[in-house]
């Protein structure tokens, strides 16, 4: 730990006693990050807020509200685990819940645990400026409203700021037009319909076959195909929350400790250990497997051998011919230029059976790209189709997109946008420096899997960081530049090495024009997270500067 305190002679003014922030923690974003931040920091004994751009709880299950929006994640194991009575009392009714369950949970939680009242909803932060005289942070969001806070804590999300495609005339278009991490609260009539979806990761995937059994016609734009694989969900029978509560502990305990925070056990064997037979006998136990376990419990070389890798995408390859009746289809749905887990793989229920339906087109705009969107459709070389609805479900601006729209100023008025120019530049995914007193659990160069458990992690790191600093009477922390710098080419090191995703992946921003090629998450995980927190606890915070220049102000009082 580096102190300083501000040295005599600055010609600042000392703020005057009573001239502190109006709270000690302003939480930005009511996702389950957000949430769990105005919990621990209340809990901590901070005087807490919270705004939220959205009109209620919820973050991605608040605004992703579009048909077939669900968990990838086994529900129990997204849920909050802080709280043995908060699980016992909510019984999640599927394996992997739809939007509507999950922000139910939420709103739940919120009541619970009385946090509704330190929430403002409607409130999209567009300035934050730090006062270092102060150690404060003075917040504007769009309704005008101002709030100093001693720590800024923005939960803002990686995937929050929904990317729409730069399509000539996508504003003429005279339709109803959606994206689907924007969906309106009000429910979409898509029945009898002229649908088109424009794109195919992992939203794509789940609103495609719910709405082909009502639509007149649904015109399906793909740019990148990608390996999507069963869910395999169900529902939770009730021995299974019998047991789930039984299993409290050892769930606690197992995604805890498991590096990407599912349940999933990791297999023992490599591809070629096995004989074509037994692999293909394993290859269709994965595909019938829950979720993400076809990623965690694999052969352990899946992701790090090209001819393993190679083997599984050929059985999903016949998988697909097999599913899609007609053979051009088939092989338009089939990747070509993409290995298994390279991108952020996508879980379906019907979605290759969707194509069979004889109102579902597949146009591939690698092929046939398309021109412009048109007052009454969507224009390709090969012509104009009429459409009422177009659903863009065209990703995120992911990673660094909420916080680069903040308005974020830090010492001497520095802009965030200036400071990750080239890319976010962070320490464990928490803080970057020149930005006291600003943290962002959930933000880039976080790990990667189950979000809300190391999302989790980071909260729990910054709450026992605000701890830290109240109870040594410091009131700013700072990271220092070269531990910093030492995490950034960490996380940059690691992105070249498999099992990391492919360079191609929106993980690296490839999705977004002019955005700097990074890896924007950290492929190192949880247990390098686990392993830099032990060091620094060690060693006193010797990563930080930590300092004093609001004599007036005492947190939580
Ligand atoms: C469709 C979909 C399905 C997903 N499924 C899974 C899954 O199965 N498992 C999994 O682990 N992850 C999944 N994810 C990732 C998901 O984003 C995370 O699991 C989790 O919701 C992140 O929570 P968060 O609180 O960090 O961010 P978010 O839930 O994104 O919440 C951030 C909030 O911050 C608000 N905000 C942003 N900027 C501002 C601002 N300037 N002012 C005020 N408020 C602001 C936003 O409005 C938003 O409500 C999914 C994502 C999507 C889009």
């Amino acid at each position: 730990m580096t102190t300083s305190s501000q040295p005599a002679g600055t010609g600042r003014a000392v703020p005057p006693a009573g001239d502190g922030p109006e709270v000690d923690v302003l939480v930005v974003g009511a996702g389950i990050t957000g949430v769990y931040q105005l919990y621990r920091a209340r809990e901590a004994g901070f005087s807490v807020a919270l705004v939220e751009a959205g009109g209620g709880v919820g973050g991605t299950w608040y605004w992703n509200r579009y048909p077939g929006a669900r968990f990838d994640s086994e529900s129990y194991t997204y849920g909050y685990l802080f709280s043995r009575e908060l699980f016992d009392a909510w019984e999640w009714r599927e394996h992997f819940a739809e939007q509507p369950e999950t922000e139910r949970y939420l709103n739940h939680v919120v009541d619970r645990f009385d946090l509704r009242r330190d929430m403002r909803f409607g409130a999209s932060v567009t300035g934050a400026s730090y006062d270092e005289a102060r150690a404060t942070w003075t917040v504007t969001t769009g309704d005008d409203a101002v709030t100093r806070a001693r720590y800024l804590v923005a939960a803002t999300g990686v995937l929050s700021v929904p990317h729409f495609p730069d399509v000539p005339g996508r504003a003429a278009f005279g339709g109803e037009s959606h994206h689907t991490g924007l969906w309106p609260t009000r429910p979409v009539d898509f029945a009898g319909k002229r649908v088109a979806v424009v794109g195919t990761g992992s939203s794509g995937v789940q609103i495609i076959p719910i709405i082909a059994p009502e639509v007149e016609s649904l015109t399906v734009y793909q740019r990148t195909a990608n390996w999507c694989t069963p869910l395999n969900n169900a529902p939770i029978t009730a021995d299974e929350q019998v047991r789930l509560r039984a299993e409290f502990d050892v769930i606690c305990e197992t995604v805890n400790s498991s590096p990407h925070g599912f349940l999933h056990r990791p297999h023992d064997r490599v591809t070629f250990d096995d004989s074509d037979d037994e692999r293909r006998a394993f290859f269709e136990r994965m595909w019938n497997s829950p979720g993400f376990s076809k990623l965690t419990s694999n052969y352990t070389d899946l992701l790090l051998d090209p001819a393993a890798n190679a083997e599984w995408c050929d059985f999903l390859a016949e998988k697909i011919t097999d599913i899609v009746h007609d053979p051009d289809t088939a092989q338009k749905l089939i990747p070509k230029d993409q290995r298994f887990g390279e991108h952020r793989p996508p879980f379906v229920t019907g979605y290759y059976e969707a194509f069979n339906r004889p109102n579902v087109t597949l146009v591939d705009v690698k092929e046939t790209p398309i021109v412009r969107v048109t007052p009454a459709g969507i224009e390709t070389t090969e012509g104009e189709r009429e459409l009422d609805v177009i659903v863009w479900a065209t990703g995120f601006d992911f990673g660094t997109g909420a916080l680069l729209r903040m308005g974020i100023r830090g010492r001497d008025g520095m802009p965030l946008e200036q400071h990750w120019a080239d890319g976010p530049r962070t320490f464990l995914g928490v803080q970057t420096s020149r930005f006291p007193n600003l943290f962002f659990p959930g933000g880039p160069h976080a790990a990667a899997g189950n979000n809300p458990r190391y999302n989790g992690d980071q909260v729990d790191f910054v709450t026992d960081t605000l701890r830290y600093v109240r109870g040594r009477g410091f009131d700013a922390i700072e990271v220092d530049p070269a531990a910093e710098e030492r995490w950034t080419s960490m996380v940059d090191r690691n992105a070249a090495k498999p099992p990391s995703f492919g360079a191609s992946s929106y993980y690296f921003g490839s999705n977004i024009p002019g955005k700097p090629r990074r890896y924007l998450l950290n492929s190192a995980g949880r247990p390098k997270f686990f392993e830099e927190i032990a060091k620094v606890v060690q060693s006193d915070y010797a990563a930080f500067r930590l300092s004093r220049s609001s004599p007036a102000w005492r947190p939580g009082a």
